[in-house]
């Protein structure tokens, strides 16, 4: 396999022990299972909080690369950071925003999400100055409250629309909060709800905005919400959304995370190790420490229950975990310097997933991959 390393960060994978190698093929392959299976709809990859910990400049030029035609992101500073790394795909940006933000959003060419009357008397005014049309989709809210003008009082936000001159609206969009569940009643609700605001078009015989509403779980669970659009976050990623939801759709994770063995040592009884002195062996035991840490996103919650891999074999970590360094108990057995070892990913036949960092830190896996900080190297794997 060839190795390319991202050029801002090739010196710090030369100091550091410790990296996330993304294997970019593995991307392409859940992107394609899910185009595959949503057929005529549009795949948005979602990169947003780096690319879900896996690089956002490298994996929004490889989502461009192999075809997808929109890209979203939360906020604008990720639109801005695409778009100085050369993607000149239409890229949405999600998240609410401010009214001041609006000329960066139309000098980046990045397309406005507008969730009030408020937000598009702003964005038209901005546009209007600066003599361009800004795209926008409009955000509905059908049951998630979060932001967006709400599915009841939405006719007026479309009508409105209908009066800007210098706003386009390319979409209109709404936003699961339980797509991932065993119970679809709640998701089957907001679809109507949001069906019920899409005749406004077809009433007036008006062409319809790009539609779209499906997440993850979505994707994998409620067909009909589909749509013109679908908006995979976490699939994309190889990484199922909850335990509960249909595995409709076969995907992969694409990180492993690894670090080395930089100590050895036998530790005694009743010589408790690490902080707090919560830890210690009845018997001497070798104890490796490996240098990752909370402060890389490997959660201190974990501490008691988290395992890592080293020659295919699962070990404990002990005592607590530290800002920049955790303990690990190999017992007997023998580990030396630089050993590899593994904290997500797979080696023989065991295997430690994000899923299972998530139960030990008390989280979800969104939280797991998020977390991964930018302090850890990013390595890039990609054959294809
Ligand atoms: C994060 C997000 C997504 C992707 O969610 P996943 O559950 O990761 O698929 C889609 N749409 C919006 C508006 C989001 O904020």
């Amino acid at each position: 396999m060839a190795v390319s390393n991202h050029p801002t960060i090739s010196t710090r994978v030369a100091l550091r022990p410790t990296h996330v190698l993304v294997d970019l093929d593995k991307l392409t392959r859940n992107y394609k299972a899910i185009q595959g299976a949503v057929g005529e709809a549009m795949v948005m990859p979602i990169l947003k909080a780096n690319a879900y910990g896996h690089g956002l400049v490298r994996v929004g030029l490889h989502m461009q690369e192999i075809g997808a035609r929109m890209l979203g992101v939360a906020y604008l500073e990720e639109g801005i950071l695409l778009r100085e790394a050369g993607v000149t795909t239409p890229i949405l940006v999600l998240g609410g925003i401010l009214g001041s933000q609006t000329p960066l959003f139309l000098q980046h060419d990045l397309a406005i999400t507008v969730s009030s009357q408020q937000k598009l008397e702003q964005v038209e005014e901005a546009a209007a100055s600066m003599g361009v049309r800004a795209r926008v989709h409009l955000k509905i809210d059908t049951g998630m409250e979060r932001i967006g003008v709400h599915y009841y009082s939405a006719e007026e936000l479309l009508e409105s629309t209908l009066k800007c001159k210098h706003v386009e609206i390319k979409g209109i969009f709404s936003h699961f909060a339980n797509a991932d569940a065993k119970d679809m009643r709640s998701a089957k609700l907001q679809l109507e709800r949001f069906q019920e605001v899409l005749r406004f078009y077809e009433k007036r015989s008006l062409p319809t905005p790009l539609r779209h509403m499906a997440n993850s779980g979505a994707i994998l669970q409620l067909p009909e919400s589909w749509m013109d659009i679908v908006r995979p976050g976490i699939l994309l990623y190889g990484v199922y959304p909850s335990a509960d939801v249909q595995r409709t759709i076969a995907v992969e994770p694409a990180i492993t995370w690894t670090s080395r063995v930089v100590y050895f040592k036998v530790v005694r009884p009743d010589h408790p190790v690490s902080y707090g002195s919560n830890w210690q062996s009845d018997h001497p035991v070798r104890v490796v420490t490996i240098p990752v840490g909370y402060g890389d996103g490997y959660f201190r919650s974990m501490s008691g229950s988290a395992q890592v891999i080293i020659h295919g074999k699962r070990y404990p970590v002990v005592g607590t975990i530290c800002m920049d360094q955790f303990m690990v108990n190999i017992e007997q057995d023998s580990a030396f310097n630089e050993d590899e070892v593994i904290l997500v990913g797979k080696n023989g036949n065991e295997r430690i997933t994000v899923e299972e960092l998530a139960g030990w830190a008390g989280t979800i896996p969104y939280e797991v991959l998020t977390n991964i900080n930018t302090r850890v190297p990013r390595v890039y794997l990609q054959d294809q």
